[in-house]
């Protein structure tokens, strides 16, 4: 490993991430929740600030920036749709490169939940910071884009190496779990959903996840697989992944 994460609980269900690039000392975060806690989590780690990389605009994602920028005086980079909310000094989209020290994260396209969604891969580090795009067991919802386009965002991230280890932005396994559980009888769901709620019951965080367990148990990779047991067959994959997403936007577990 060539870089440090910490991960750390903000908000009501939020992740915030700091990651060092342990030969030049720089230090990213990903996302700003919120400003203080990111802060807190700096002067534990005995950290200073040198980038911020946004996955998205959402008030979760940014609504630290501003704040974070003042105090650090970091260099906030992100894709476009930031400005919404705060201004960038560098805005990135699909195929990019960032670089913190050594480090080189590729910016991958994921937009759907919003529309210019990226996620940053270290290929070197076999690391994926994803927003709220892929969660463990879920995806984010369709509040700007299309299935067509989520689902072309999913496989990308599915199309990682299975080892990656992969950051989701939320704590939502548990309820993600009470759905796969819902829709699909495979045994590897079964055994995951229970350490799942294990894990919940002790107050482990559920995330980080591999592309592996992904592939393997999330309902919206397997919505090819799993549309015809909603009683839908024939869908191409990305209608069927949109079949499984509606599906979970009505569940109530
Ligand atoms: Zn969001
Ligand atoms: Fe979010």
């Amino acid at each position: 490993m060539t870089v440090e994460i910490r991960q750390f609980p903000c908000l009501s269900d939020n992740y915030g991430f700091l990651v060092r690039d342990v030969a030049s000392g720089k230090v990213a975060c990903i996302d700003t929740p919120d400003a203080d806690a990111v802060l807190a989590a700096l002067d534990e780690a005995g950290w200073s600030l040198d980038l911020i990389l946004n996955t998205h605009w959402h008030p979760d994602h940014a609504g630290g920036n501003a704040k974070l920028k003042e105090t650090t005086g970091a260099v906030s980079i992100g894709p476009v749709e930031v400005e919404r909310l705060t201004p960038l000094d560098r805005k990135v989209t699909g195929g990019d490169q960032v670089e913190l020290g050594a480090t080189v994260f590729q910016v991958i396209d994921t937009g759907g939940h919003t529309l210019g969604h990226v996620s940053f891969y270290s290929a070197a580090d076999g690391v994926a910071f994803v927003g709220d795009t892929l969660f463990a067991l879920g995806c984010g919802r369709l509040f700007e884009g299309t299935a067509e386009q989520m689902w072309a965002s999913l496989s990308r991230l599915a199309n990682l190496p299975g080892e990656t280890t992969v950051y989701c932005a939320h704590e939502y396994t548990a309820s993600n779990a009470r759905f796969a559980l819902s829709v699909d009888q495979d045994p590897a769901v079964a055994a995951r959903a229970a350490a799942v709620f294990a894990a919940r019951e002790r107050g482990e965080a559920t995330v980080p996840t591999t592309i592996e367990l992904e592939r393997a148990t999330n309902p919206f990779l397997r919505a090819p697989l799993l549309a015809a047991a909603l009683g839908r067959s024939g869908l191409s994959d990305h209608e069927a992944f949109g079949a499984v997403r509606a599906a979970k936007d009505e569940f109530k577990g």
